[in-house]
C-alpha cells in the first residue's frame, strides 16, 4: 500500500532542474502541435463552461459541431436555465452521456440564482457548485481558460503523464488527489497556464495516451521515468 508520506515525499523530492526541463519540454511540443478547438478561442467563460461541461468523457474532436449548436440555442446561462431537459438532451444526444443534460441545467440555474449569471473567477465561489455537477477539474478549467488564472488542470490524462515522468505513484483517483494537484500547481508557468494546460491535455491524448505511448519518438524521453524503464525492458527483450 502506498502511503500518505511515501507519496509526499516522493512529489517534493522532484528536483527543480526536472521541472523546469519537463515544462519546456512540453511547451515546445504544444508549440508545433497543439490542437485548435472552437472553445480555444472563446472570450466568454460561459461559453469555456459549456466545453468543458460537453468534452467530459468525450473525444473533443467530436464534440465541435454539438459545442457550435449549443451555443446557438443557448448563448448564456439565463437561456440555457430556462431550457427544458428535452431539449438540452435532445442536442447533446450524439455525444451519448445524456445524464450530462440534467448536470448542466442544475449548474446554469444555480449561477443564476447564486451568483447573477455570471460564472465567478474565485475557486471558493466555484465551490459553491461541487457536488451539483462541477467538480475540481471543471472549476480549474473555467479558471485558467476563461479567466487566464495561474492555476493546473488534473484530468486522467495529466495524472497518467505526471505519474510516469515523475514515478509518482498515487491512488489510482490520483487527479482527485490534493497533493497532485499542488504538485502540478508547481509546474505552471506563470503568463503561460493555458497554454501549458492545452499542451498537457494534448500531449496526453497525441503523445502518451493509457495504451501504447509513442516512448521511443517522444520529446520527454530523457527526462521520464516510465519512458527510460520501458526502452530499457524493450532492449533487453531484443538483445534476448
Ligand atoms: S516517454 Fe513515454 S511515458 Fe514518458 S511522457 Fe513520453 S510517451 Fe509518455
Amino acid at each position: 500500500m502506498i502511503t500518505d508520506q511515501w507519496l509526499g515525499s516522493t512529489l517534493s523530492s522532484a528536483s527543480t532542474r526536472k521541472k523546469s526541463a519537463f515544462v519546456s519540454r512540453l511547451m515546445a511540443w504544444g508549440k508545433d502541435n497543439q490542437r485548435d478547438f472552437a472553445w480555444r478561442h472563446a472570450k466568454d467563460p460561459y461559453e469555456v463552461f459549456v466545453a468543458e461541461c460537453l468534452v467530459q468523457r468525450t473525444k473533443a474532436s467530436q464534440v465541435e459541431p454539438i459545442y457550435r449548436e449549443f451555443l446557438k440555442n443557448w448563448p448564456d446561462f439565463i437561456s440555457l436555465s430556462k431550457a427544458t431537459h428535452h431539449q438540452v438532451t435532445s442536442v447533446i444526444r450524439p455525444l451519448g452521456l445524456e445524464y450530462r443534460a440534467k448536470r448542466i441545467r442544475t449548474i446554469a440555474k444555480l449561477i443564476v440564482h447564486l451568483f447573477g449569471a455570471t460564472i465567478p473567477d474565485d475557486l471558493n465561489e466555484l465551490k459553491r457548485l461541487y457536488g451539483k455537477g462541477l467538480g475540481d477539474y471543471t472549476a480549474h478549467a473555467i479558471l485558467c481558460f476563461a479567466y487566464g488564472q495561474n492555476v493546473p488542470v488534473v484530468d486522467t490524462n495529466v495524472e497518467r503523464i505526471l505519474k510516469r515522468v515523475f514515478s509518482v505513484r498515487a491512488r489510482k483517483d490520483g487527479h482527485r488527489d490534493r497533493r497532485l494537484w499542488a504538485f502540478a500547481a508547481q509546474l505552471v508557468p506563470r503568463g503561460k497556464a493555458k497554454y501549458y494546460n492545452w499542451s498537457m491535455l494534448d500531449f496526453g491524448a497525441l503523445v502518451c495516451p493509457a495504451k501504447n505511448p509513442l516512448c521511443s519518438s517522444c520529446p520527454i524521453l530523457e527526462i521520464c521515468d516510465y519512458g527510460q524503464d520501458r526502452i530499457k525492458r524493450t532492449d533487453k527483450i531484443s538483445r534476448n
